[in-house]
C-alpha cells in the first residue's frame, strides 16, 4: 500500500493539542489531539477489501502492510490524531465526546483526485476514551466491516470499510451490561469516508463559544465537501444548511428503502456530509416493524425506533440549526428551513416507495394505499425484503397464500388470507392505472428492492465462524453484498429462521463494543 502518500490537512489547519498525551482529559479550544495507536503483539488479517484499496489511491496491500492494519510501526508521515467533538445523545446534552476508540492515520489522495480519510476504529485510548479502553472486540468489528460494504452496494451513502485484522489481544467486555464481563478477541477495522465530520464537531466549538473556528470548520467543510456552493458571506452558510438538510433527508429515505435501523441516532453520530456512520448496535429489518428497536439501550423509549429516524434527523438538524446560528444569524431561516425538512423528507421517502411498489409516480390516493399497507405489514409480521421480491411476481391469477406464506413471521390465517387478497386487489387497480409499461414498473421495482440483505442472524454466524477460526461465511457474505439486487445464494432469500428469534447479539444488540 502507498501508505507514505498519508497526509494530515486537518491538523495542519485548526489548532489542536500537539502533546501527545493520551490521558482523558478535556482540550478546551481545540478540534483534535495527535495521539498515538497502542500497538499489538500478534496481528492477523482477517480480510482486505481490494477494491476500496485501488479507488482510494492506496493500492494492492502486501504482507509487509499487516502493521499498518491495527497501527503499528507507522512511518514518519503518519502523524495519528484523534478529533473532538460533543453531541446530543438520547435526548440530552453530552459535552465533549470525540474519537475514543478511532485514530486518524490522516488523508489520501488518488489520482483522480478523490480524497479518502483513513482511520483505525479499536486502535487504543485517546483522550476521548472517557474511562474506556479504546479497544474493540471481534464482534463489533465484524459487524461495521461487512454492513458498512452492504450499504455502500446497496447504493446508500456512507464510510466504507478497507480491512479487519485481529489484534491477538483479548478484550474484556460485558456484552448486555449485565454484570457478566467476558474476554472476546480484539480487533481493528480501517474504515474510510471522504470525511468523518459529525455534526458534533460543530455543537462542540459552538458551545465553547469559539466563533472563528466555527466559522473556519464551516469554510473547510464547504470548500472540501460542498463543492456545489458557490455563494459566499452568510449565504453560503445558508446554503450548507439547506444543502446538508438535503442530503440528511435523502439519506433517511434510503435508509426506509433498505429497511435499516441505526440503532444509536446521537447527534454525534450524524455525518455532516450526509453519511451513514458509525455501525453499533444496527440492524437490518425482518418482520416490518415501525417500532422495531434493535438497540436494548434505547429501550423502553425507543427513540431510534426504525418509524422514528426521519423525525429523530430533523430533531438532530435542530441541534446543528442551533450550532451554527453564530453564523447564519437568522433565527426565521433556521427554522423555515427545518419546518420544510419535515414536508420535503415524505415527500421524497412517499416517491421511494412508490419506486418499491412500482408505481409510475406519487398520486395523492397513494397516502391511503400506504397507511393501509403499513397496517399490513405490520399485523402480518411480513418480512420486509422479501415481501418486495415476493410482490414482484404477483399477477391477477396468483394464489396470495402461497405467494406470502413464507414470508410471513406468523400463521396465515383465513382471515389474514382475505387482508392479503383485498390488498393484492387494491394493489393491482393501481397498477393499471399506472401511465408507464408493466416492464418499465418491474425495473423500477427490482432497482428498488434488494434480494440480499446483511441481517443480523447471518452476522452472528458470521462471528461464531470466524471466532472458530472460519472464514467460509465471511467469504460468502462478502459475495452476496457486493451483489445485492441479485440472488446469489437462495439460501439468503429467506426468513430469519426461528432459533435466532431471541438470539442475544441477534435479535438483541448493545452498545458494546
Ligand atoms: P458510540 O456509541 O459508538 O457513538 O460512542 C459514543 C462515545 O463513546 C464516542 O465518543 C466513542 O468514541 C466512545 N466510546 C465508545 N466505546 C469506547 C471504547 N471502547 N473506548 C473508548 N471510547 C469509546
Ligand atoms: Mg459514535
Amino acid at each position: 500500500m502507498n501508505i507514505e502518500q498519508i497526509k494530515q490537512p486537518f491538523t495542519d489547519i485548526f489548532l489542536g493539542d500537539f502533546s501527545d498525551n493520551p490521558m482523558q482529559r478535556n482540550t478546551p479550544k481545540v478540534l483534535f489531539a495527535t495521539v498515538k495507536p497502542a500497538g499489538f503483539d500478534g496481528p492477523k488479517l482477517i480480510a482486505f477489501n481490494e477494491t476500496l484499496a485501488e479507488e482510494t489511491g492506496l493500492g494492492p496491500y502486501e504482507e509487509k502492510d499487516l502493521d499498518f492494519l491495527v497501527g503499528n510501526n507507522l512511518p514518519e508521515n503518519v502523524k495519528t490524531y484523534a478529533t473532538a467533538y460533543a453531541g446530543h445523545q438520547f435526548g440530552n446534552w453530552a459535552g465533549q465526546l470525540g474519537d475514543g476508540r478511532a485514530i486518524l492515520a490522516g488523508e489520501i489522495i488518488s489520482k483522480d483526485g478523490k480524497k479518502t480519510e483513513i482511520q483505525w476504529k479499536g486502535s487504543g485510548a485517546t483522550p476521548y476514551s472517557r474511562h474506556a479502553d479504546g479497544r474493540a472486540v471481534l464482534r463489533s468489528s465484524v459487524r461495521e466491516y461487512l454492513m458498512s460494504e452492504a450499504m455502500y452496494h446497496l447504493g446508500v451513502p456512507t464510510t466504507r470499510a478497507l480491512s479487519l485484522a485481529f489484534t491477538g489481544e483479548d478484550v474484556v467486555r460485558d456484552m448486555m451490561y449485565n454484570g457478566n464481563p467476558q474476554l472476546e478477541k480484539g480487533a481493528v477495522v480501517i474504515r474510510t469516508a471522504e470525511s468523518f465530520l459529525r455534526f458534533g464537531h460543530f455543537e462542540l466549538i459552538s458551545a465553547q463559544q469559539e466563533y472563528k473556528t466555527l466559522q473556519d470548520l464551516v469554510d473547510f467543510t464547504i470548500k472540501n465537501y460542498y463543492p456545489e456552493i458557490t455563494t459566499d458571506g452568510i449565504e453560503k452558510y445558508k446554503h450548507f444548511f439547506e444543502s446538508l438538510c438535503t442530503r440528511t433527508a435523502n439519506l433517511m429515505t434510503e435508509w426506509f428503502r433498505v429497511g435499516f435501523v441505526h440503532g444509536v441516532m446521537n447527534t454525534d453520530n450524524m455525518s455532516v456530509l450526509g453519511l451513514t456512520v458509525d455501525y453499533g448496535p444496527y440492524s437490518m429489518m425482518d418482520e416490518y416493524d415501525l417500532n422495531f428497536t434493535p438497540n436494548t439501550t434505547d429501550l423502553p423509549g425507543r427513540r431510534y425506533a426504525f418509524g422514528k429516524q426521519g423525525q429523530i434527523s430533523q430533531w438532530n438538524l435542530w441541534q446543528l440549526a442551533n450550532a451554527l446560528h453564530p453564523l447564519i444569524k437568522d433565527e426565521k431561516f433556521l427554522e423555515n428551513t427545518l419546518n420544510h425538512y419535515g414536508s420535503y423528507f415524505w415527500e421524497a421517502h412517499d416517491k421511494m416507495l412508490c419506486k418499491k411498489f412500482g408505481f409510475d409516480e406519487l398520486r395523492e390516493s397513494d397516502e391511503e394505499f400506504f397507511t393501509n399497507w403499513q397496517g399490513l405489514m405490520q399485523e402480518l409480521q411480513l418480512d420486509y425484503t422479501l415481501f418486495f421480491n415476493q410482490l414482484e411476481k404477483l399477477n391477477p391469477e396468483s394464489d396470495v397464500k402461497s405467494l406470502f406464506e413464507n414470508v410471513s413471521y406468523v400463521v396465515l390465517t383465513d382471515q389474514r388470507v382475505r387482508k392479503l387478497e383485498d390488498f393484492a386487489k387494491k394493489y393491482e387497480a393501481r397498477l393499471i392505472s399506472n401511465t408507464i409499461s408493466r416492464e418499465k414498473s418491474l425495473s423500477l421495482m427490482k432497482q428498488s428492492n434488494p434480494k440480499f440483505t446483511l441481517r443480523n442472524y447471518l452476522l452472528y454466524e458470521c462471528i461464531e465462524e470466524i471466532n472458530a477460526g472460519k472464514t467460509e461465511m465471511l467469504e460468502k457474505l462478502t459475495r452476496a453484498l457486493e451483489n445485492p439486487y441479485e440472488e446469489l445464494y437462495p439460501e439468503f432469500s429467506a426468513k430469519r429462521p426461528s432459533a435466532y428469534d431471541d438470539t442475544t447479539g441477534c435479535s438483541t444488540l448493545s452498545c458494546s463494543s
